[in-house]
Formats: structure tokens, sequence, C-alpha cells
């Protein structure tokens, strides 16, 4: 049955944005088949696809300290994945969110339950953006991914404290420190969310990952704050970085 709701707002494609009819799965079957989804093997650490001659763990993550670890991402951001996630996060699809969540659980199911997670939170975004933009995306799909894995999200204890500007021109080392101190965890809001719940195997939900400079100040931060263990969750995952 198609409701007043479909009407005025209905639901859309993830992949090619046309309108779907609601009793109809979300994503055109034409369009599914032309994502490629990470399948194993991946990197254990932030679930970057392995190229041939990489064991366990994708270059980045052999080459630099992290933090956190059994991380999973949907698809490489590129091609279409890329421009779904573009709309996703800059023209108000907000709603791609549940679809997204939806596949996280489809393909990683094991990974997933294999954290063991107690606390779901997601990279948070400067209040000055969200008023912008009217959402911050990773909370959207944090939320789903946490109603959908019967975990609980956990919202305002990681915070951006700093609004930062774009890092590509910046290396590496510069980039961490920089982001190292534009987030901060609210300790008054964290005690009284550890009042009821366990915070100890953490999902960190985030749009996309690209270095994991953000997943890795963020990480710190848990860890420092008493989490034993951080692992990101992402919708996209830029190609590996070798520099
Ligand atoms: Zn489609
Ligand atoms: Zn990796």
């Amino acid at each position: 049955m198609i409701s007043i709701l479909d009407v005025l707002y209905p639901p859309r494609c993830p992949i090619c944005d046309g309108v779907r009819l609601s009793d109809e799965p979300v994503c055109c079957p034409g369009c599914l088949s032309k994502i490629s989804f990470i399948s194993e093997p991946y990197c254990l650490c932030c679930g970057r696809p392995l190229s041939a001659d990489e064991r366990e763990f994708c270059y980045d993550c052999q080459k630099r300290t992290r933090s956190y670890a059994g991380g999973v991402s949907i698809a490489v951001y590129e091609g279409l994945w890329r421009e779904s996630i573009v709309r996703f996060k800059y023209h108000s699809r907000e709603e791609y969110a549940s679809w997204y969540a939806e596949q996280l659980i489809l393909r990683f199911s094991d990974r997933l339950r294999n954290l063991h997670a107690d606390t779901v939170l997601a990279v948070p975004m400067h209040e000055r953006k969200v008023r912008k933009r009217g959402y911050n995306q990773a909370e959207s799909l944090a939320k789903e991914l946490a109603v959908r894995m019967g975990v609980p999200f956990c919202k305002g204890v990681l915070q951006r404290t700093r609004y930062t500007a774009p890092q590509k021109e910046l290396s590496d080392v510069a980039r961490l420190q920089n982001l190292t101190m534009a987030f901060a965890v609210d300790e008054e809001k964290l005690t009284a969310y550890k009042k009821d719940h366990a915070f100890e195997r953490v999902i960190l939900v985030d749009d996309i990952y690209t270095t994991g400079s953000t997943m890795e100040a963020c990480a710190r931060l848990l860890l420092k704050a008493g989490a034993k263990a951080v692992a990101p969750v992402t919708a996209a995952i830029a190609g590996g970085f070798v520099s």
C-alpha cells in the first residue's frame, strides 16, 4: 500500500536515487549489481579490501599506529557508491542511512557479532555544520546500525570541539595532531551513560574512512575514557594510500 508519506517523500534507491514504491525493496535490483561490495579478504583493522600482496592488514594499517581494529566498510568510495555517499552527506538523503545499516548487517554479520560491542558511537560533527546540514550523517547511520544490532547508541559523549579546516594538504602527523585537538570526551555525559551501560567494546561509525586519522584521534580518546576496544564501521572507504 502506498501512504501519503510515500507520495510526499517517496523512498529512493540509494544508488540511482530513483523513486521506489514502498512495497518494493529500497534498492533497484539492477543497481545492486552495479556496486562492488567489500568481501573477504579485507583489512582486519580498517576493513579495506586487501590487494593480492597484502596479508591480514592493508599497507596503511601496517605502517601506522592504530588504536582500533575489527573495522568494516560497505564499499570503496568510488563510482556510483561515491555518488550515493555524496548525496547522503551533502544533498539531504539522510534516509539512505537505514539501507546502509541493513547492508552492513547483511554483509558483515559475523564480523559485527564477533566484536561483542556494547556501545555504538558516531564520529561527531561540529555543531555549526550540523545546524547547516540539518543532520550528522555519521550519527544517522550509527543510530540505524545500533537499532539493528540491539546495542545502545551513545549520543553526545564524543564531541567535536573545534571546527577543522579541510586537511588534504597536511602531513599525516600534522593531521592527527590537528584532529586530536578537535575532539573531546564529555566526562559528565560519559559518567551518566556508564551508570546504565557498559562502555568497553565500542563501535565507532563514520560515513567515509579515508586515511584513518579521524578514527585514530577518536579511538585514542575513547580508550583513554575507559573503552577496551574500538572498531570502525563506515559506509565507504577510500582506496589505499601508500605514502
Ligand atoms: Zn536504483
Ligand atoms: Zn587497513
